[in-house]
């Protein structure tokens, strides 16, 4: 049986790591992995989830079933902060817990196919790598469309519009909330609102990744644009992720918001979705839902989140204002969102990088902002504009 089965490529971006860990050279920099570091380079667990995951060893008495929508409390709680206090009693709007954002974005694309087999779903280029194989492998067709030039470090917005001018009603429109990966170029206002309005016009179905809330300008700036085009669709799907906002990246906690014509559709979105999540993974783990769920259900402790998720949101600003600062061509740095930006590097310039400085990135020249120290900042930029020059 097996032996059918075709070799796979190992994950590029786990190769990087390793390469690196490898690199005996003290001074070397790792700009490649996609998690949250602090100045020191770690990346330790916020004190509020610590102190949630005491009381939860502390008072939780059973470890029965919850049931397939996951912890209801938990996704109660994020729907404000996603959607904003006034939208928390929509009735139209009904989320399950998932398995992290994947499991989010997997979710979703299995409602799209079992809803309507030909709906289309539209998603701009670049974007995250693992955005095609979630939503291709449930069956939703992908069309590619223009979303950003890394020569001129700007959205392509009207080439993107036009593209979208040829989706039909009910076709879906993949949007990153905030903090674009891999480019963080983020959607301006007056863009949103160009959206939404074509959204509304057309009938198109937003389908929101919001993976990174609270990291580029802060928790409700990051969800303006999210908001915007939700109001404005008469349905949409949001699939929201607590592994970076709350630094729990192994425990696999998110949540699928599904906004339907009317609260009715909403009951039969609903079953839709626990019948699907039963033949993926059938319950969601626990443990990070759990966590969040007592941090945001506690004044103290939700207000300590708050105050390190905007220290980290604060120390990606400040890393890339530093970068910007280094070269008028990295200025376009601090206009950009979140833990990733796109260099004007070639590959061959890349691996130069790595060669010459022990610099690891991606070879799309991706790097991750808070890969950078406040000592190790000043020196790669230098690397960078030493590459760039020639
Ligand atoms: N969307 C984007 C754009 C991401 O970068 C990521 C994680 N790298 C996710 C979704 C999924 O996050 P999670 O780890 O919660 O599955």
């Amino acid at each position: 049986l097996f032996d059918r089965l075709e070799e796979q490529k190992s994950d590029s971006l786990l190769q990087l790591i390793a390469l690196c860990n490898a690199d005996p050279r003290a001074e070397k920099i790792d700009v490649g992995v996609g998690v949250y570091r602090d100045a020191a380079g770690g990346t330790p667990i916020l004190r509020a989830v610590k102190e949630a995951e005491k009381i939860l060893l502390e008072t939780q008495d059973t470890k029965s079933y919850l049931g397939s929508q996951g912890d209801a409390r938990f996704v109660e709680l994020i729907k404000p902060i996603v959607f904003g206090e006034a939208a928390a009693a929509d009735d139209r709007i009904v989320g399950v817990q998932t398995p992290g954002g994947c499991g989010a974005l997997r979710l979703g694309a299995e409602l799209i196919v079992k809803a309507n087999r030909a709906a289309r779903i539209f998603v701009g280029q670049p974007t995250w790598p693992n955005h095609a194989p979630l939503i291709e492998c449930a069956g939703v067709e992908m069309v590619a469309h223009p979303y950003y030039d890394r020569d001129t470090q700007t959205i392509t917005f009207d080439a993107m519009m036009d593209a979208l001018e040829g989706a039909n009603a009910g076709d879906l429109i993949l949007l990153h909330g905030s903090c674009h990966n891999p480019t963080g170029a983020d959607l301006a206002p007056d863009q949103w609102r160009t959206i939404a309005e074509l959204v509304a016009r057309r009938g198109l179905v937003p389908f929101v990744d919001l993976a990174y809330q609270g990291l580029g300008n802060g928790l409700e700036q990051d969800a303006e644009g999210t908001r915007l085009v939700v109001e404005a669709a008469e349905q949409a799907l949001v699939a929201q992720s607590c592994d970076k906002n709350f630094g729990i990246y192994r425990e696999r906690t998110g949540c699928l918001f599904v906004k339907a014509s009317d609260a009715r559709g909403a009951g039969v979105v609903m079953g839709n979705l626990l019948g699907l999540a039963r033949t993926m993974w059938s319950m969601p783990p626990d443990h990070g839902a759990a966590a969040v769920r007592i941090v945001l259900d506690d004044a103290d402790l939700r207000r300590d989140w708050r105050a390190e998720l905007d220290e980290m949101c604060a120390r990606i600003r400040a890393i890339r204002a530093r970068l910007a600062a280094a070269d008028p061509r990295l200025a376009y740095i601090d206009r950009q969102n979140g833990m990733f930006s796109m260099l004007p590097l070639s590959k061959e310039q890349v691996l130069a990088l790595r060669d010459d400085h022990g610099i690891y990135m991606a070879d799309s020249a991706r790097i991750n902002i808070v890969g950078l120290s406040d000592e190790s900042v000043d020196r790669f930029a230098r690397a960078v504009v030493e590459k760039m020059d020639g």
